[in-house]
């Protein structure tokens, strides 16, 4: 067991997004703002998934954040799910407004009342829109990136001519977002079906990808849902076919947000502060000059040399020739997660060698001036691929397979608080019936994380009742 994990975790997340300078609180309950280094951990995701959702067919469009209350009451589950997280406006320009108006928490409703206009023909069909927006979601409990009031997302809303081809793009969504969960932000993920008490209000079915934190709860870390008819019936969102009949068309929708940010810090954190994956670091690479640079030119001429070199190859490099001594700087970048540290000084120099450190391991390297870009190049490459390595085997060590009734999942639960020991996740059967979930959630505070598409194992009994199992579910205390 690490330190990290004995230490208040909360309390390790708050200061380390604080000392990397990520993000600030405002005084408006659960609404904060993105710092330049926060946000551009958001602008990398943003790219990935643009580059992504375009090679697929979808396009980018823009709709008002401001819906009126009569489109949600037109989708009874819809708006039952939504409306206790609602803020609304009621007045504007000093006048009560006829129809309240909501912030919108999700787009369906809007994307539905405009979809039913732009959509007669199979010929219009399909139809792929992503947008990036903010949104709005009062939510009780907030935690910063993690749970907000407003977070930044992308939705997907989409509308298709059959269930088949519907259901085809559900899942082309959900596999994106594993993908560039795992290769962007070196976040192993299970990929799988979410029990229908987790299912977003008004789909049809809901699949998730989920993540193990450090301190081993789980994250919804993106979704994607198939929505059947259900929108197209409330909006009347109708195509004629090739025979000239009416039909409804059949849609989706998928979101992924900032709280992706939070995952990031929550996977790869240590005891000294953030880790970021190379992939999405505002800066890769830090140069730092050692030792008594100032009396020696030399050391600047060809650190700014190194730099311009990094640049040309499209690393995102900084030089700190800043006053402050070299033990304050490789505190001060280790805290921002900066992937790697280049240190020079006049004896390296004397040797034609820098120093290099990854920030997630312990021993600095020497290395030779001429082969010191390609090196760093390499590592940045290499120090992604063992994020996510490393990520997976804490996974591993804390996903338990062989916990398969209610009480072995209350004993493993306080055995793990004797031994300061996390609980990890707990992979077992499940029958189908609510009332199962609902028992096991209350006892053990344990929810349905998805039923996953390649579990590590299957399970042939209910961990609550005993009877035949259905699904193979993943349990874990989650955010
Ligand atoms: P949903 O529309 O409910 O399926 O949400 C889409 C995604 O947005 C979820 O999978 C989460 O990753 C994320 N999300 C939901 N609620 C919040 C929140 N309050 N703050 C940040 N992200 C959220």
């Amino acid at each position: 067991m690490t330190n990290l994990q004995k230490s208040d975790f909360s309390k390790w997340y708050i200061d380390t997004i604080q000392k990397a300078d990520l993000m600030d609180y405002t005084p408006v309950r659960g609404c904060i703002a993105f710092k330049p280094d926060g946000y551009e951990i958001w602008e990398h995701i943003q790219d990935e998934m643009n580059k992504r959702f375009k090679e697929t067919g979808h396009r980018n469009a823009y709709f008002p954040m401001l819906i009126p209350e009569s489109f949600f009451q037109k989708e009874k589950d819809h708006i039952e799910g939504f409306a206790p997280e609602l803020p609304w406006v009621t007045e504007a320009a000093g006048e009560k407004l006829e129809e309240r108006l909501a912030l919108r928490p999700t787009s369906e409703t809007m994307i539905g009342h405009l979809y039913s206009d732009w959509i007669k023909s199979y010929r219009d069909l399909p139809v792929l829109i992503n947008q990036w927006a903010n949104v709005f979601r009062w939510e009780k409990k907030t935690l910063p990136f993690i749970r907000t009031s407003e977070f930044l997302w992308q939705e997907g809303h989409t509308a298709h001519v059959d269930e088949e081809e519907a259901r085809a793009e559900t899942m082309q969504m959900l596999n994106i977002y594993k993908e560039v969960v795992e290769d962007l932000l070196a976040i192993p993920v299970y990929d799988g079906q979410k029990t229908p008490s987790e299912r977003f209000a008004g789909a049809i079915d809901t699949y998730s990808i989920e993540a193990m934190m450090k301190d081993g709860k789980a994250v919804q870390a993106g979704t994607s849902h198939y929505l059947g008819t259900k929108f197209a019936n409330a909006f009347d969102i109708k195509y004629l076919n090739k025979e000239n009949k009416h039909e409804f068309v059949h849609t989706t929708s998928w979101g992924t947000s900032t709280r992706l940010i939070g995952s990031v810090i929550m996977v790869h954190g240590d005891e000294q502060g953030l880790v970021l994956p190379p992939r999405v670091a505002a800066t890769q690479v830090v140069l730092i000059p050692v030792g008594p640079w100032k009396k020696n030119p030399a050391i600047m001429e060809k650190l700014d040399e190194i730099f311009a070199s990094l640049k040309e190859k499209g690393v995102r490099v900084r030089l700190d020739d800043s006053d402050q001594s070299p033990g304050y700087k490789f505190n001060e970048w280790e805290l921002k997660g900066v992937p790697v540290r280049v240190e020079l000084g006049p004896r390296d120099l004397e040797k034609d060698q820098a120093l290099i450190k990854a920030r997630d391991e312990g021993e600095k390297e020497a290395v030779e001036l001429s082969g010191l870009v390609a090196r760093i190049e390499e590592e940045l490459v290499t120090m992604q691929a063992r994020l996510l390595t490393k990520a997976r085997a804490f996974r591993e060590t804390h996903s338990h397979t062989h916990i398969d009734s209610l009480e072995q999942l209350s004993k493993h639960i306080t055995d793990s608080a004797d031994s300061e020991e996390i609980p990890g996740w707990v992979l077992a059967g499940w029958c189908g019936d609510d009332a199962c979930e609902e028992n096991v959630k209350e006892t053990t505070k344990f929810t349905t994380r998805n039923i996953p598409f390649n579990p590590p194992a299957t399970k042939s009994a209910c961990i609550n009742c005993g009877n035949e199992s259905k699904h193979t579910v993943w349990f874990a205390r989650a955010y």
